[in-house]
């Protein structure tokens, strides 16, 4: 059995950094592992903030953007949303070294967007929060529930 690629979804929740916790003594313990953590941003959610560029959009005037200025726009908002979540992780991840990557990917679906992840970097085991920053009480969220129903792999669970 390969236990390598360890995939943990991330959404700055409490449960999401006991997930990373728990990955990352499990990643120690194995030989040759690499932790995934990876953020998924709604794609219909990019940041107002992270657009503007002082009055116009990337150099690019407003009422003027066509659709290849916008995905260098949308491509330029992830980044910045991936430095983010790198800066915040910072020292969650300092005794990482290279065996870490944090990623951000858009999509407007959390779920579909880390089984795809999963699938197309051969993530051997993900390991989640039970719950996330939803204000809902109950087992398990929703993107836990959907990730635990449509991913091939083994999901592991924190609480
Ligand atoms: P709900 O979203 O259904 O209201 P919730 O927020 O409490 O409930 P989930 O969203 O299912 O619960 O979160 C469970 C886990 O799923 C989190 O701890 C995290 O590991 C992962 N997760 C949730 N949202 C994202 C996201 N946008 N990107 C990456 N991982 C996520
Ligand atoms: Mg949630």
């Amino acid at each position: 059995m390969k236990l390598s690629n360890i995939m943990v979804p991330y959404d700055g929740s409490e449960h999401a950094a006991r997930a990373l916790a728990y990955a990352e003594k499990l990643a120690a313990a194995l030989p040759d592992a690499h932790v995934f953590i990876v953020h998924v941003m709604p794609s219909d959610m990019v940041d107002a903030e992270d657009l503007d560029d002082g009055g116009s959009l990337n150099g690019v005037p407003l009422g003027l953007i066509d659709r290849s200025a916008y995905q260098g726009l949308v491509e330029r908002a992830i980044g910045r949303a991936r430095d983010k979540v790198a800066a915040a992780l910072q020292d969650d991840i300092a005794g990482m070294g290279d065996a870490v990557t944090v990623d951000v990917v858009a999509d407007p679906s959390a779920a579909d967007a880390i089984v795809y992840y999963a699938k197309t970097h051969d993530i051997d085991l993900i390991v989640m929060g039970r719950r996330g920053l939803g204000a809902l009480r109950g087992m398990l969220g929703s993107v836990s529930y959907s990730v635990l129903h449509a991913a091939d792999m083994p999901v592991l669970t924190v609480k």
